[in-house]
């Protein structure tokens, strides 16, 4: 509308110099002479009016058309008074600017143009919306400098570095501070490529993916990643961003920050390796605990090849000697001296300090290896164990000595609960079993004195023991295992009695049946 107004009266504006006189009278036929204003007199152009000062009506009318149009939409939009004052003023100026020379000009009213007055009104009207920008820009300028120092101060005390990726260029801006995290020189231009050979070979591959998921995905970035230094060592860096997208879908931009998180690295890992010493302490304080029926188990092995061995000397030593009984007796020797060795592997295994190793395993096999190592200890303390086994459970994903550490533990601690009931009573159940299709759970359910209810949560606190030479570790261990694990361990009391320990880890695979 505005285009056509302008158009409309470009063309007024020639045939106003093309046709003579005017534009707007085809020929003057008289001037008339009007007092004005307190005796002042003013000549008006009387004649027959020219057809063509209808292209500049024309022009105005459209003009007025446009001025409505926009004060509409600027109402609409909820700036009611910019509306009211801007647009409602000027609709008032430009219907006097156009209609009073028109009632002029086609003889209906006597009266000189008074074209300069309502337009002067309209310039006053754009000069005020005018200066309220200005002061409005004014106003803006010093609450973005506000917002500025304000961003500046917090990257400043939380050491951040901000960064900007302009994708179609494919260069980075990075703030002044944040360069030196990225062991950036203060003035260089960094393009994507050269900012990804800051990064550590190793985390390069994730780095990019992560960059590619936030230019196509959801427009999220967030990637953790070392950063090489110049004397060889390397710098923990956290990075998150936000991605600006066009109409079209395109990545324009990627804004973020970036953080120092090395101490942070370091204290995790020094963590993780304290967990895993504590881990492994409490282990041997339990086997600690196992090793006088090991050492039983151990014994009965030992004897045995010790009689077959004196036996087979004896066979030996007379003088048609039973060779295929000497045999017989040295099969023996070797299947006792098995039986010894597995012992000594399992213990060995247990008492190992290393890595966390996760491999698919299946919870049957860890509940058999762990019943037999417990079986002396059982037997010594008069505990009848049960076990009930899910059939072909599925596989699940973990560090095999890590569970047996924690079945150890809850069986243990099943006999030491039991040890004031009667004999007959002492008895322990393991089970396997589908918790729901993503779990598998594995549950060891004693006859003991149960736990008063108060205490259900408290059992899995570091230090709490009842006992006289208990450490209190075993089950705050066991916890920290099976949810490092990905699964949860809980206690509750059986309803005839004793209490009932009971874990689930997540399926990682199926066993074929
Ligand atoms: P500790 O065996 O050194 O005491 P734990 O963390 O293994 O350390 O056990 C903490 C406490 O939880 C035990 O002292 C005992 O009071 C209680 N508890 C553990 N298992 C059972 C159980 N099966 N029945 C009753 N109480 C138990």
């Amino acid at each position: 509308l505005a285009w056509t107004a302008c158009g409309l009266r470009t063309v007024a504006l020639i045939l106003n110099f093309v046709v003579t006189p005017n534009l707007n009278f085809r020929e003057i036929t008289a001037l008339d002479r009007l007092s004005w204003w307190g005796g002042e007199t003013v000549s008006v152009a009387v004649g027959v009016t020219n057809p063509w000062t209808l292209v500049g009506q024309l022009s105005l009318l459209v003009f007025f058309v446009f001025v409505v149009d926009a004060t509409v939409r600027v109402w609409r939009r909820g700036e009611q008074r910019r509306a009211l004052v801007v647009g409602g003023t000027m609709i008032l100026f430009v219907v006097i600017a156009a209609g009073q020379p028109a009632l002029v000009i086609w003889g209906l009213i006597r009266a000189p143009f008074f074209i300069a007055f309502p337009y002067l009104g309209i310039v006053a009207v754009m000069a005020y919306e005018l200066s309220m920008d200005v002061l409005r820009a004014a106003k803006l300028s010093a609450d973005l400098q506000d917002s500025q120092q304000r961003i500046r101060l917090a990257a400043e005390a939380t050491r951040l570095a901000l960064w900007t990726l302009d994708v179609a260029r494919n260069v980075i801006w990075v703030s002044p501070e944040g360069r030196p995290l990225y062991n950036l020189p203060p003035h260089e231009e960094v393009t994507l490529e050269r900012f990804t050979g800051t990064v550590h070979p190793n985390d390069r591959k994730a780095a990019r993916e992560a960059l590619e998921s936030a230019l196509t995905g959801e427009g999220r970035f967030s990637a953790e990643f070392r950063v090489m230094l110049a004397d060889g060592t390397a710098r923990w860096i956290t990075a998150l961003g936000r991605t600006t997208f066009h109409e079209d879908g395109r990545a324009l931009q990627l804004r973020g920050v970036s953080l120092d998180i090395t101490e942070r690295k370091r204290a995790e890992l020094e963590a993780q390796q304290n967990r895993n010493e504590l881990t492994h302490l409490s282990r041997v304080t339990m086997l600690g605990e196992l090793s006088g029926s090991l050492a039983h188990e151990l014994n009965q092995p030992l004897a045995a090849i010790l009689s077959n061995a004196q036996a087979a000397l004896r066979f030996l030593a007379r003088d048609h000697a039973d060779l295929a009984e000497v045999r017989e007796i040295l099969d023996d020797i070797v299947t006792q001296d098995k039986r010894a060795g597995e012992v000594i592997h399992r213990l060995r295994l247990l008492l190992k300090k290393g890595e966390v190793q996760r491999e698919l395993l299946d919870a049957n096999e860890i509940v058999l290896e762990v019943m037999k190592l417990v079986r002396s200890d059982l037997v010594n303390q008069h505990v009848s164990a049960e076990t009930e086994l899910a059939s072909h459970p599925p596989a699940v994903l973990g560090d095999r000595v890590q569970l047996q550490q924690v079945l150890l533990n809850l069986v243990m601690n099943a006999c030491d609960a039991m040890t004031a009931a009667a004999p007959t009573d002492r008895h322990i159940t393991v089970r396997t079993d589908r918790a729901d299709v993503a779990r598998i759970g594995v549950e060891v359910r004693d006859h003991g004195r149960g736990i008063p209810e108060e205490d259900l949560e408290r059992v899995f606190q570091p230090f709490y023991t009842t006992k006289v030479n208990g450490l209190g570790l075993g089950l705050s261990v066991c916890r920290t295992i099976i949810s490092a694990h990905g699964g949860s361990l809980v206690a509750r009391n059986n309803e005839e009695g004793g209490a009932t320990f009971y874990f689930t880890l997540p399926i990682e695979k199926e066993l074929g049946g």
